[in-house]
């Protein structure tokens, strides 16, 4: 398996190890084995193993703000999944006032990316590699896919390919 290290989870993952109360979201089949190592890998603290649909949607983010709510000091939220549903579940724990440190971020391989616009500032979900191109669905605009992630947005950050060049 390659290493797509945007941002750069084997860090994430040290200083999330730290934890006692365990909670693992996994979305989809695709995410099952890691995340049924990840349980055993925790053995000796509390484990929560919370299985979702592979996208993020109103479910998810409805059971990570239970979570939240009730959360303690020494709880590490856990995110095994696509990407896009990774760091979309991210995005909302962050909301939910958890600090990154609380949080383990780990993305399977995954062929889509969601893609932040620069341009109009909105969204698209692309198969696109970093450093490769997608067309902005909105605007048009021929964006170049960045080692940036945006945390507000969840996305990856998308320039236009000119604006690049003018530089
Ligand atoms: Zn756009």
């Amino acid at each position: 398996m390659g290493t797509t290290s945007v941002p750069r989870w084997d860090e994430e993952r040290r200083i999330a190890g730290e934890g006692r109360y365990v909670t693992v979201l996994s979305f989809g089949d695709a995410a099952l084995d890691q995340a049924r190592s990840l349980v055993s890998s925790f053995e000796g603290r509390r484990v929560d193993w919370i299985r979702l649909p592979e996208e993020w949607g109103d479910t998810a983010a409805q059971i990570l703000e239970r979570q939240a709510s009730v959360a303690r000091v020494g709880w590490r939220l856990v995110l095994v999944g696509p990407e896009a549903a990774v760091l979309a579940g991210r995005s909302a724990a962050v909301a939910a006032g958890l600090l990154d440190d609380e949080i383990l971020p780990l993305p399977v391989e995954s062929a889509t990316r969601t893609v932040y616009c620069a341009h109009c500032h909105s969204t698209h979900l692309a198969a696109v590699a970093i450093g490769q191109g997608t067309t902005c669905p909105a605007c048009a605009s021929e964006l170049v896919v960045y080692h940036h992630v945006s945390r507000l947005h969840a996305a990856y950050l998308g320039f236009a390919v000119d604006a690049e060049e003018r530089r």
